[in-house]
């Protein structure tokens, strides 16, 4: 006789997709059978893609790939173990020093993924006895985090200085910390960290800023949100970059005080309890810093990028945010016409993703498009050409 585990049960499951195909929400995966770049391959078509967050076309640098190549032959691939055990390797440290010249914070410590770095950090400061105050907005990893530590937690209204102002009032937690994204990362837009900061000064909280696309394309030498408005660790505590964006590698980082790096390698459990990143990948990143540091014109070429796409969708009556950083979202509303409106784009060989709820709130669907200083203008030309087509009747001039 064979065993059926939980049948009924899996056929409860089985039509919630089916709902969920129906809502126009169901998600599917594609294979690239490329590098990461604007000119990529994707199940068997070649297309030109404006959906990485490789902002700084990094990701396959030949002096990138060259030194991970090279680590790999010296310290072979795997990490082997957690860093507390005996995964922390020395090119791990160095890059560790190195993002923390770059941030100007007195230590850095290096998590494997974003998602880590937010979890385990937000969980080793706060407890049950704390309070967590997070833009609504925030990125999934942060809102997880906030909810498992058991502090109370509290949503307030997108980049809204007042919101946050009179929930941190109002709380009488042991503890607060403030949490948002640099960069919102559906959005595009800056948070108004002077503002931010300092109301959370004043109530005695601290604010944790998690950049993950800031660095790299804000501020002179790329150093994020915190170096385009200049604010250290008495404004901003708890510093989070991955590196899986600009950087173009894998991984992530945590900047701040002796204290807090000490208190996160004791406390942090998504750091403890996994096996350290492949070290090839941190001597990857150490060559990916140097440029993203040295190669302004990167910077600079992804600025001119976003202002030409920019002048042509407002020509074309497109809804864009108000923003210049290279997330341009441009807003749709309905979720079955941004995607229908992703596959007519796709059929003139762009690719550019639909953002659908959850990712989103209900009714603010977008297209979602990003930018990389490896993209030309013609790139850019050719996605307004492909827009003007298929989104006539999105104009929000009529
Ligand atoms: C991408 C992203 C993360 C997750 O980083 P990973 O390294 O991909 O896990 C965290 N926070 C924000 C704001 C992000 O955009």
């Amino acid at each position: 006789m064979t065993h059926q585990p939980d049948a009924g049960g899996f056929d409860k499951l089985a039509a919630e997709l089916t709902e969920r195909r129906q809502q126009h929400l169901y998600r599917k995966r594609r294979q690239l059978q490329s590098p990461q770049q604007p000119h990529l391959r994707c199940d068997g078509r070649d297309l030109l893609a404006f959906c990485s967050n490789d902002y700084l076309g990094l990701a396959n640098h030949p002096q990138v790939i060259t030194s991970f190549q090279q680590a790999a032959n010296q310290y072979g691939v795997g990490g082997g173990a957690s860093h507390l055990v005996i995964g922390h390797s020395r090119v791990h440290h160095q890059l560790e020093d190195a993002l923390a010249e770059f941030t100007g914070r007195e230590r850095v410590l290096l998590f494997s993924s974003g998602y880590m770095a937010n979890l385990g950090t937000i969980n080793a400061l706060l407890d049950k006895h704390d309070a967590v105050f997070e833009d609504r907005l925030n990125h999934a990893s942060l809102i997880d985090a906030g909810l498992l530590s058991g502090a109370r937690f509290q949503r307030y209204l997108h980049n809204s200085v007042d919101a946050l102002e009179n929930k941190l009032q109002r709380s009488t937690a042991r503890r607060k910390l403030v949490v948002c994204d640099g960069v919102f990362s559906m959005d595009g837009d800056i948070a108004p960290l002077p503002e931010i900061t300092r109301a959370a000064a004043d109530q005695g909280a601290w604010v944790m800023v998690d950049d993950a696309h800031g660095f790299g394309c804000l501020g002179e030498n790329g150093g994020g949100c915190t170096e385009h408005f200049s604010l250290n660790t008495d404004r901003v505590q708890v510093l989070v970059g991955t590196l899986g964006k600009a950087f173009g590698t894998s991984g992530a980082f945590v900047a701040g005080d002796e204290v807090l790096i000490e208190t996160l390698i004791q406390h942090a459990r998504t750091y403890i309890y996994t096996t350290a990143m492949p070290p090839a990948v941190a001597a990857a990143t150490l060559i990916s810093l140097k440029l993203l540091q040295a190669e302004a014109w990167r910077r600079d070429k992804l600025q001119a990028l976003i202002a030409r796409f920019r002048a042509g969708a407002n020509q074309l009556g497109l809804q864009l945010m108000d923003t210049s950083t290279p997330i341009q979202p441009i807003l749709i509303g309905d979720e079955a016409r941004a995607l229908e409106l992703s596959a007519q784009l796709e059929e003139r060989g762009l690719l550019v993703t639909a953002i659908r709820p959850p990712t989103v709130p209900r009714g603010t669907a977008r297209l979602r498009v990003t930018l990389s200083a490896s993209h030309d203008e013609k790139d850019v030309d050719r996605l307004l050409d492909g827009l003007a087509e298929c989104c006539s009747d999105e104009s929000s001039n009529g």
